[in-house]
């Protein structure tokens, strides 16, 4: 099957533990009940772009496990192609997350898997026919600069989820169509968190998106920065809102929208993904949102 929306990234078994304080050195804390689910930034992202009805793949590796079967299954109930997702001899990646009464999260990923995604994998069959091929930084860099570079020269338009935040060479910026970031990955690039978000474009990107939580999202080409709101919601669990974001810009991407117009969208399907919980279990299908 050829996709519209190609996601090149991380699969993840999210093991989410509540509880009083974090372990220190030494200590050993007894938490609450453990909740599995799945996640990584890939495989949420293809997850979302699925939900809305997109033709979408979800290019990256897992292990033979039952982790695995998880990932597998919730991008299957998606109506993902699993045709670029290859099963290699490592365990499949896994966020370990605790949460604090506070709410606060704090992770630990241990990639697995993810780490075994190459540039061998970025394959001609698996970019044929994508118009959208969007990619995170969960998986190793050398890989991601790569399938930019591809997925560039394939014609496609490159959106880039620089996150979590690392520094690429300017030259893989310099081959995206859209950098999406959120402020706090937007204050690492510019080295400063009151530093003029149109300063992403001199890293390289044709448009940038920083999205800002609660108040939506700012999109910024040459013509200078418009303003997304988002729809005011009572938030339960953003644990995946950027995800959410991701998925239905590059969904509204490949169905003709203008990046403005794409924008409002994912700030649409954002919102509803924080009043409920989880990262994937929480994206809506289109005929919920709009
Ligand atoms: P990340 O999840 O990467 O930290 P943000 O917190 O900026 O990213 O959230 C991504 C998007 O999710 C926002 O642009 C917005 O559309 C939506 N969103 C997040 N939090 C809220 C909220 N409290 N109310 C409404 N929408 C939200």
């Amino acid at each position: 099957m050829c996709a519209a929306v190609l996601v090149i990234g991380s699969a993840n078994a999210d093991l989410v533990v509540p509880v009083d304080h974090r372990p220190a050195g030494g200590e050993t804390v007894l938490g609450g009940d453990t909740v599995l689910s799945p996640g990584g930034k890939g495989a949420n992202t293809a997850v979302a772009a699925g939900r809305l009805g997109a033709s979408v793949a979800l290019l990256g590796a897992v292990g033979p496990d039952a982790y695995g079967t998880l990932l597998r299954d919730s991008l299957t109930g998606a109506g993902v192609s699993l045709d670029h997702l290859r099963t290699v001899d490592r365990p499949t990646g896994i966020a370990y997350i605790t949460v604090t009464p506070d709410g606060e999260n704090s992770i630990l990923v241990s990639p697995g898997a993810n780490s075994a995604l190459s540039p061998s994998d970025i394959t001609d069959a698996a970019l044929s026919g994508a118009s959208v091929v969007v990619l995170s930084l969960e998986v190793p860099l050398a890989t991601v600069s790569h399938a930019v570079s591809r997925a560039a020269a394939s014609g496609a338009t490159v959106l880039l989820n620089l996150s979590p935040a690392a520094l690429l060479p300017t030259e893989t910026l310099s081959a995206v169509d859209v950098l999406l970031v959120n402020e706090h990955e937007a204050a690492y690039l510019l080295g400063s968190t009151s530093a003029d978000l149109t300063g992403l474009l001199a890293l390289g990107p044709r448009a940038a998106v920083v999205t800002l939580g609660a108040r939506g999202a700012v999109v910024i080409t040459p013509e200078g920065p418009t303003s997304v709101a988002s729809p005011t919601v009572r938030a339960l669990d953003t644990t995946g809102a950027g995800d959410a974001f991701a998925g239905a810009l590059a969904a509204s991407l490949a169905s003709g929208l203008s990046l403005t117009e794409a924008a409002h969208r994912a700030a649409a399907v954002a919102a509803v993904s924080v009043t409920r919980a989880g990262a994937q279990p929480s994206y809506p299908t289109a005929a919920e949102v709009f």
